[in-house]
């Protein structure tokens, strides 16, 4: 429930008056909100883009990620489950000319949620608007947002498990029964009432599904899960992607470079101009085998994918904690990286690959990780 102590006190007249009152109140709001239209980032293209060969900054990543982006769901490389249940779902919810129903993703970042979410959004011929949980500060922030949509419109916000409780609430009404319920004045004066919002669809978009409460996720009708990408899709990925970036790979070092892409479309990419700025800065016309590895040795990456900081974590839990098990909030005090970055980062690909446990006491590396790194038992 939206309460009262949100809004201006100075509400004189009839009920109704108040409510507009309400209503202007939050639709003039202006919370800061990181809200894009679809085709902002839908008329983005690679000529439009100079990529520069060092100091990249995250704007820079950010506007590549939106060239590199796929527009539909053919463009959109593996994830067959997801893609199946969408070949159903969305034709279904297009034949009934209804939003669709809510959708959550979940699985660790830089899998494709937020591209899935735009292609939802243009398959369905709809406008989308992004925000994230964070960004959400306070109950009439969402409430603002929440009236300002359309009908069929959708709404994403990414890392949805970090919106405040009250924030949340808010949501479930929204969800559920397309309307806000707002509590006005206080007191046995106090009254409820509820505004009605047009026919949505919410996307949410988080990396962790447990973080998650179980009456907010309850109202996903459709919760997907993304999962790693196998070597020969994110080959795939990164012959599309340097295609778009005019840029000559040849078979073997896309072979390569997949493999130390931790199964993952956003690193392949990064992987993918990190390579080609050092093919242009020697003057390669085109990416091989050698070029890649030349690379991959300069960022301390290895053919697993692993970088300095997963080497980091792995053998300071073989030597400081004898192989585990170690807790999170020691381990990271250790290594002097944050709790969220192992967890959100790290963690997952490292458990993928088997050379991470998690047990009730904490952390605990597997044998492979000795082999993998070349060092002995304590
Ligand atoms: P997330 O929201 O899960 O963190 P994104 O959707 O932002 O991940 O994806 C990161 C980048 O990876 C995108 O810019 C896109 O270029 C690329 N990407 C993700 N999924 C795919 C896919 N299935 N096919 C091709 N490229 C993809």
């Amino acid at each position: 429930m939206l309460n009262a102590n949100t809004f201006p006190k100075s509400f004189s007249v009839s009920f109704e008056n108040i409510a507009r009152i309400i209503l202007i109140f939050l639709l003039n709001l202006k919370p800061l909100l990181f809200i894009v239209m679809i085709e902002k980032n839908a008329s983005l293209k690679s000529e439009d883009i100079q990529v520069q060969d060092a100091g990249v900054t995250a704007v820079d990543n950010i506007v590549m990620e939106n060239v590199l982006r796929p527009h539909s769901l053919k463009e959109y490389i593996g994830q067959d489950g997801i893609k199946n249940n969408l070949a159903v779902f969305l034709p279904a919810a297009r034949k009934r000319k209804e939003a669709m129903e809510h959708i959550l993703l979940h699985g660790p970042p830089g899998l494709g949620k937020t591209t899935l979410a735009f292609i939802l959004a243009r398959e369905m011929g709809a406008q989308i608007r992004t925000t994230s949980g964070p960004a959400i500060e306070r109950p009439g922030d969402l409430a603002a947002l929440l009236t300002n949509l359309q009908e069929k419109d959708i709404l994403f916000i990414d890392e949805i498990h970090r919106l405040r409780p009250a924030v949340e609430e808010i949501l479930y009404s929204a969800m559920e029964d397309f309307c806000l319920d707002l509590i006005v004045g206080k007191g046995p004066s106090a009254r409820s009432m509820r505004i009605g919002l047009p026919s949505f669809t919410l996307i949410g978009a988080t990396t962790k599904l447990s973080s998650l409460s179980s009456p907010l996720r309850d109202r996903f009708g459709n919760v997907l899960k993304l999962e790693f990408y196998t070597e020969e899709d994110i080959k795939e990925i990164l012959m599309r992607s340097a295609g778009i970036l005019k840029t000559e790979i040849n078979d073997e070092a896309a072979e390569r470079l997949s493999q130390s892409s931790r199964r993952t479309p956003r690193i392949a990419n990064r992987l993918l101009r990190r390579v080609r700025d050092f093919a242009s800065v020697h003057e390669h016309s085109l990416i091989d085998k050698n070029v890649v590895e030349e690379t991959l040795e300069l960022l301390g990456v290895d053919e697993l994918g692993l970088d300095a900081t997963d080497r980091k974590l792995l053998n300071l839990i073989a030597d400081q904690f004898r192989g585990g098990p170690v807790g999170l909030s020691t381990l990271s005090a250790a290594a002097n990286e944050e709790q969220a970055t192992i967890e959100d980062i790290y963690e997952p690909f490292l458990l993928q690959l088997g050379f991470l446990h998690r047990s009730p006491r904490g952390r605990l590396i597997t044998d492979k990780v000795y082999n993998h790194l070349g060092i002995n038992k304590i």
